[in-house]
């Protein structure tokens, strides 16, 4: 497999950001997408654009797939900042674990395969990939489908492949993404996702879905972006399947609980060590992240009816531990700051409560949790 669904530290960053539950979550809408995230005008990309036309239609695009995608395609000033933002929020494996598997995911989790337990037994059926590991990616990847993204996911490659750092990536996402509105799966008001191209309920980006997209309700379209979320979760369990998904064969486990055999993985210093079995390695193709496939793994095993898991993590590079950390957001939160969600997770919410909350004491601003900032606020 040599196409990796998402390049790392897309994924990262887009994970990062979109799961972070001490950031504001807007809801899935139809439209009113921020201004930096419409279309604005640039002499210099529209001339890429005529040329990409050219290219596009050497690689089979018809005239007509290239008018329909493109005339409302345009540059998004937005896409060009995230991409060159994202990789500056490094979240630890501890705060990666606790966001994937807040209160809210499980909660949801349980939910979502409650509402959709026939169409996961289905799909585990079809295609041997376990229901709690496809309800975990859809849990991490989109919130159970709350944020599939409503960037159009043409303009978003176009722009990325005219400005972006790997230009030759995101040109092949954009003639993948017009090869899908060429192939009718799908309609280009329809055809859209985060600001990285990635779709629908579990978050594909275009040469993934033509690869390994599937028609699990019959209706004879691959849609992936629907309300109903078939498809979709079909799709990734397709994707699983055909990287060399053993059915039944466990991912792993927490070191020192158990008796299987393979190699060892330690995503944070000090922290929880796993035995990881090739089904782990698989879900790495999925995202290839250590920090993404054992929180996608943890989940699942959460969602499974598994505990937390035993092994500690030690404090941060501030000198907090998790506790610390919580205890943190509850006494800003106590004091009327808003946080987000207490999950230890020390988030954009979180930084700027610190930052409000030393400035109104004469303190040095830091926006940092450290020890004596818990002190004071004790
Ligand atoms: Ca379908």
């Amino acid at each position: 497999m040599s196409i990796t669904r998402r390049h790392f530290l897309v994924a990262l960053g887009a994970w990062g950001a979109a799961s972070c539950s001490t950031a504001p979550l807007p809801a899935q809408t139809s439209g009113g997408l921020p201004p930096d995230l419409q279309p604005q005008p640039n002499p210099q990309f529209d001339a890429w654009l005529a040329d990409f036309r050219g290219r596009a239609a050497s690689r089979g695009l018809s005239a007509a797939t290239l008018q329909a995608g493109l005339s409302g395609a345009g540059y998004l000033p937005g896409v060009v900042r995230r991409d060159g933002s994202q990789i500056q929020t490094r979240r630890t494996f501890e705060d990666y674990l606790s966001i994937a598997t807040s209160d809210d995911r499980l909660a949801g989790g349980r939910a979502a395969l409650a509402r959709h337990g026939e169409t996961l037994a289905a799909i585990e059926g079809r295609f041997g990939v376990s229901r709690y590991i496809i309800a975990a990616i859809w849990g991490v990847e989109s919130q159970f489908g709350a944020r599939r993204g409503q960037i159009p996911v043409v303009s978003a490659t176009a722009t990325l492949a005219f400005a972006g750092r790997r230009g030759a990536f995101w040109e092949d996402q954009l003639v993948a993404a017009l090869r899908i509105l060429q192939a009718g799966d799908t309609t280009p008001d329809r055809l859209r996702g985060s600001w990285a191209g990635a779709m629908g309920h579990t978050q594909f980006i275009p040469t993934s879905y033509l690869a390994f997209a599937v028609d699990f309700d019959g209706d004879g379209r691959r849609d992936i972006w629907s309300d109903d979320p078939g498809d979709a979760l079909a799709s990734a369990a397709s994707y699983l399947a055909r990287n060399g998904w053993r059915t039944g064969l466990k991912w792993g486990q927490e070191a020192g609980t158990g008796d299987l055999s393979g190699r060892s993985v330690r995503p944070q210093a000090g922290g929880p060590a796993f035995t990881v079995t090739r089904n782990f390695d698989v879900l790495k193709t999925y995202n290839n992240s250590d920090f993404y496939a054992l929180s996608v793994r943890h989940l699942a095993d959460r969602l499974a009816g598994a505990g937390p898991l035993r092994g500690r993590f030690p404090p941060d590079a501030n000198g907090l531990t998790r506790a610390d950390r919580v205890a943190v957001q509850r006494a800003l939160q106590a004091r009327g700051y808003e946080v987000g969600t207490i999950d230890g997770v020390i988030g954009p919410l979180s930084e700027a409560a610190i930052r409000d909350f030393q400035a109104a004491r004469g303190l040095a601003v830091t926006g940092r949790a450290t020890p004596e900032l818990l002190a004071a606020l004790r």
